[in-house]
């Protein structure tokens, strides 16, 4: 089959001819169809010290994805060849406490589908019958290969109660984007997101889901609360940039006693106001990955009931021309960049 690889310790990905994966008797081989490009694979291509402290070559790159169930193990239930499915790319193990308590999105042993086991970027994937996630007639292809981003953003933007709350998010990303819209589906009153990009906060404009967009190169967000009346501060706070200066803008404007939900990853370690945490009461939650299956019911429910994201995907490829598509990624002119497969 063919496959994005990250062949050698170096930066780079090929597309190879790679053998088809061997299924277990719990297993499941899915025929993709759609993937999507993440930054991290972005990290993988260019060989960053992340990547390569991280990444055992070779590898099969990739983790968003669809497609549709080519065959099943002996021992799987409830699935069945043919049908249309996304799933969990963080492989839990199924033993350790958090495990086995019911909290796999905390398990301390989990591998990473594209990075630490067999990825998605290739004809076929296998994945344990237990993370697949079938797919609802009322997600098409382009937005079922987003749910782990979108997962993130719904995990993030679930984290607290945002009905009737002021709520500010760091990053106008994919993610952010689709967390502001997240905000507004489900009631947040003001929904503010910031950026130093201007296609990006354009793209969020365009999505008619926030109240305001601020280039904070250029506009100082003070100013912009004044304007909105917003008198104290903000309730909640997502981060979602992994940039030092907006995680610092972020807690300078929470309002006392305000929650902050941190999902950017920063590049290296981070000096924070910590006085601010403290005086204010800021109640601060890391947030990884995605609840398992939580979050993938509550996103495909808010997908049901008029969440729309598709204007966040705005990039659609031929596998084949998989360096235009990172180079799109990478220049930051883009929202979700897609992955067309076909065998
Ligand atoms: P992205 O890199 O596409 O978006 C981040 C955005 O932040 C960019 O548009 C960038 O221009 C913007 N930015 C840079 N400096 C800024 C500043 N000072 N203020 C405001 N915005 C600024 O990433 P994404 O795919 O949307 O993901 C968002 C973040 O979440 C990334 O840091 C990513 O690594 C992280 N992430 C975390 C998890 C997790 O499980 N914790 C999962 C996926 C992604
Ligand atoms: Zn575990």
């Amino acid at each position: 089959m063919k496959a994005l690889v990250k062949a050698t310790a170096a930066p780079g990905l090929d597309m190879m001819s790679v053998p088809e994966p061997s299924y277990g008797p719990h297993d499941v081989l899915i025929r993709i169809r759609r993937t999507s490009i993440c930054g991290t694979d972005l990290h993988i291509l260019n060989w960053d010290p992340w990547a390569a402290s991280t990444i055992p070559v070779p590898m099969v790159v990739g983790h968003e994805f669809m497609g549709e169930i080519a065959a099943i193990g002996d021992d799987v239930e409830g699935l069945f060849v043919g049908e249309r499915v996304s799933g969990e790319g963080h492989i839990t193990c199924g033993h350790c406490r958090n495990c086995r308590g019911g909290r796999r999105n905390f398990c301390r042993n989990h591998l990473g589908t594209g990075v630490t086991r067999p990825g998605a970027f290739a004809d076929y994937l296998v994945l344990p019958a237990e993370n697949v996630f079938p797919l609802p007639d009322h997600i098409p292809d382009d937005q079922a290969s987003v749910l782990d981003p979108l997962g993130n953003a719904t995990h993030t933007a679930l984290a607290f109660d945002l009905v009737g709350e002021d709520v500010l998010i760091t990053g106008a990303g994919p993610i952010g984007i689709m967390a502001a819209a997240i905000a507004r589906h489900i009631g947040a009153r003001f929904v503010v997101i910031t950026d130093v990009n201007a296609y990006r906060l354009n793209l969020a404009a365009k999505m008619n889901v926030v109240d305001r967009t601020v280039n904070v190169a250029a506009e100082n967000l003070e100013r912009v609360m004044a304007d909105l009346g917003m008198t104290e501060g903000f309730d909640v706070g997502l981060e979602m940039s992994g940039h030092e200066t907006a995680f610092n803008s972020l807690v300078r404007v929470m309002n006392h006693g305000g929650r902050v939900a941190v999902l950017g990853i920063p590049p290296a370690d981070v000096t924070i106001d910590l006085n601010a945490i403290i005086f204010k009461g800021l109640e601060v939650q890391g947030i990884y990955g995605r609840r398992i299956f939580e979050t993938w019911y509550k996103m495909a429910a808010m997908l049901q009931s008029g969440l729309d994201i598709s204007p966040v995907i705005t990039h659609r490829y031929p596998v084949e021309e998989y360096e235009q598509a990172f180079a799109t990624v990478a220049s930051g002119a883009c929202g979700k960049v897609v992955l067309e497969w076909s065998v």
